[in-house]
């Protein structure tokens, strides 16, 4: 047991890194954290900031050395990283887990192997392949890197063969991955919490809406069945339960036409669409991986009302200048987060509104409202 007083470092430095140093400090632990950058987001708001690559394994033992235990918020940490610093301090989840959940293929493989529900894919390593993969899975189809991608970076969707002229080479990578295009009723995820004594807590099921494949808004819960809610949570503990999480896992799903769950994405780390708990709920999800991560028990993830959302805000928001904060304050419904980076770059994850209502199509609304103002 990890107990307050403790010292935490967390591999990465972006927004899910600043939230959960909040949380920790919260509760009376330190924080360290670890990245290349400087004057991060998590490094505004910890006990101590190291600016170093990730490649630099001796910058790495030093780290090790002066924490409890390690986590992460960005799981494209190199392994021999995570493998250099698990000499020193327990890394909570397991290099193991990070290996496979930082590698598209390896994930789609993983899963499939273990009978769970996914897209239909493809590995592709040429120009030939894509074709042969086309000839397999039909178009649309969505051609994605195997490794080290996010927020639909390194994606493309080809609608019809002619598409894939040239498109393998246009990635410049060595290895991606065909997807069939799935006609979506709506994306979903659930985030689960795992302790030390292998005890589960999940978060009610979150809906999310991307716009150019970047979340955009989440409502919680999600307006499903609760029949369709419970089996995602099923299948999302079964996963948690067979890669052997202690921590936090986010699973994303599409909700097929068909009303079928597939799952696209892992993230074992706390999520976007997780970001709402943070306001809205007894447990947020930062909380629940220090808790985790710890050897606490874990916290209740019960909304504290009956719905909540979120919206994100990019960089493209700054693109007329500084946002009229005050305008879009003005309901006290509403509550405003930033994560403290000076650069808007179009695309870029500045921060988030979120709100709690009575229903979520009630939240949606006053967020989207909120963003509409800026
Ligand atoms: P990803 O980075 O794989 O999570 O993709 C980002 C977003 O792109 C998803 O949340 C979807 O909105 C869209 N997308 C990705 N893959 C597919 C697919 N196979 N079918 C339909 N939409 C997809």
């Amino acid at each position: 047991m990890i107990l307050p007083g403790s010292t935490i470092g967390v591999l990465g430095s972006g927004q899910l890194g600043r939230m959960f140093a909040i949380a920790a400090r919260r509760m009376g632990y330190r924080v360290h954290t670890f990245s290349p950058e400087t004057d991060t987001p998590t490094g505004q708001v910890s006990d101590l900031e190291i600016s170093a690559s990730y490649d630099d394994l001796t910058a790495i033992e030093k780290f090790a050395k002066a924490v409890n235990v390690i986590t992460f918020e960005f799981e494209n940490v190199p392994t021999k990283t995570v493998e250099a610093a698990e000499r020193f301090a327990p890394v909570r989840p397991s290099g193991h887990v990070l290996h496979i959940a930082q590698h598209r293929l390896r994930e789609k493989t993983f899963l499939k192997g273990r009978g769970f529900p996914i897209t239909p894919f493809q590995h592709v390593a040429s120009q030939h392949e894509l074709e042969c993969a086309i000839d397999t899975l039909g178009t649309p189809a969505v051609l994605k890197t195997a490794g080290f991608g996010y927020d639909g970076k390194g994606q493309q969707k080809l609608n019809i063969k002619a598409d894939a002229k040239d498109a393998f080479q246009a990635l410049n990578v060595p290895e991606a991955v065909l997807e069939a295009f799935v006609d979506f009723d709506c994306e979903l995820s659930v985030i689960t919490a795992r302790g030390l004594d292998q005890k589960m807590v999940s978060y009610p099921v979150f809906e999310n809406a991307h716009s150019h494949h970047i979340l955009d808004i989440t409502v919680c819960p999600a307006r499903i069945s609760s029949a369709k809610a419970k089996e995602a949570i099923r299948i999302a503990e079964g996963i948690m339960e067979t890669l052997d999480v202690v921590g936090v896992l986010c699973v994303e799903f599409f909700l097929t036409r068909k009303g079928k769950l597939l799952v696209n994405e892992l993230a074992p780390r706390p999520h976007n669409s997780g970001h709402l708990t943070f306001d809205a709920c007894v447990t947020s999800q930062f909380e629940q991986q220090l808790r985790a991560v710890c050897g606490l028990p874990l916290g209740s993830p019960t909304l504290l009302r009956p719905a909540a959302a979120m919206a994100n805000l990019l960089g493209d928001q700054w693109s007329h200048g500084t946002p009229q904060w005050t305008k879009a304050l003005s309901n006290p419904e509403v509550k405003l987060h930033l994560y403290g980076k000076s650069d808007a770059r179009p695309g870029r994850k500045m921060g988030h509104f979120t709100a709690m209502a009575k229903t979520p199509t009630e939240a949606h609304r006053l967020v989207a409202a909120a963003r509409a103002q800026l």
